[in-house]
């Protein structure tokens, strides 16, 4: 890695609390698998100072941050612009400082259908899609599978109203083809005679809780389908388990986690990402953890 010097420049994480997050390690040894002169910081900014923290931006020359919770909604009355999809996903994860104007943009949707694309061969364009939760990812996701041409999207929570908000910006992008539904199983049941993709989206089943019960029972899934979880640790789900033995194909969050960093990673420096480099930190930071990978 490059010593940090006078002409340095720096991309960060606005989060709080930011102590547990991988994109430090990825993004510095992305930087130094390249050579660029680049530093990856994680500010933990605390409730009050994020407006302080944003407008400073500019003014300390960053190239751009990373925005996690609890922030990725709070930034977006703070930025110039917003790509569509962002402002679709109602979250922004990067920000891009271009010629001193904040640019927000979502890249966990892109990341997933990168994922979807590249590890699994998948195209959404056509496709019906049962989405299982209703929360932020779940959202960009959504919103995502939109822009890409999915034919519908059905989304199961417990919480039906916040189901409804997700449907109402999908169909914002895309007339009709969003529809919400409670996190029932006779719901499930008839969504998942439809659905080609299943994305499980919510927290459920994450370390340290990776026996909970999944939120849906992995005996309704059809032979055939290809199952997603957005939890990366541990990579192999309790969901996915179950969706394996069903004779689903599947897919881990981990290749999200990955691509949404692949892409913020080309945003902030133009440059092509070292995709293996990145994906070989992120696995060997979460196997240190404890976890297993082995699929
Ligand atoms: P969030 O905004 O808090 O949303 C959580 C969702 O899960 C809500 O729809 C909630 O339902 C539902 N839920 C929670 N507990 C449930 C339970 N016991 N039974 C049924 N539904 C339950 O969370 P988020 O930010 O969307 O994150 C969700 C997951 O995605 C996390 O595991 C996170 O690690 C993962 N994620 C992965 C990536 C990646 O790069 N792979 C990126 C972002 C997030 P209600 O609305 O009914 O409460």
């Amino acid at each position: 890695m490059r010593a940090i010097s006078a002409t340095t420049k720096l991309v960060g994480l606005f989060g709080h609390p930011v102590g547990h997050s991988l994109s430090p390690a990825m993004h510095n040894a992305a930087f130094a698998a390249l050579d660029l002169d680049c530093v990856y910081m994680a500010f933990d900014i605390r409730p009050g100072d994020i407006e302080r923290a944003m407008s400073a931006l500019p003014a300390l020359g960053l190239l751009g941050v990373n925005v996690t919770i609890p922030y990725k909604e709070a930034v977006l009355p703070l930025l110039d612009t917003v790509t569509p999809e962002a402002a679709h996903s109602g979250a922004v994860n990067t920000i891009v400082v271009d010629d001193g104007r904040l640019v927000g943009y979502n890249t966990d949707g892109v990341g997933f259908i990168r994922s979807l694309a590249e590890e699994a061969g998948e195209d959404p364009a056509g496709k019906t899609v049962l989405l299982l939760g209703a929360g932020g990812a779940c959202r960009a996701v959504a919103a995502a599978l939109a822009f890409r041409g999915a034919a519908r999207i059905i989304i199961a929570n417990r919480d039906v109203a916040r189901a409804v908000a997700v449907a109402g910006a999908v169909n914002q992008v895309q007339g009709g083809i969003a529809a919400a539904v409670p996190l029932t199983e006779e719901e499930v049941a008839r969504a998942m005679r439809e659905a080609q993709v299943v994305i499980q989206t919510t927290p459920v089943g994450m370390y340290p809780r990776v026996d909970e019960p999944p939120v849906v029972n992995p005996e309704l899934l059809r032979p055939g389908q290809l199952v997603c979880d957005l939890i990366y640790n541990p990579r192999q789900t309790a969901f996915l388990a179950g969706a394996s033995r069903r004779g689903c194909r599947t897919l881990s969050g981990l290749g999200m986690l990955l691509f949404q960093g692949v892409e913020a990673f080309g945003l902030w420096t133009h440059q092509d990402p070292p995709v293996d480099v990145m994906r070989r930190v992120l696995e060997e930071h979460l196997a240190r953890r404890g976890r297993s990978f082995k699929q």
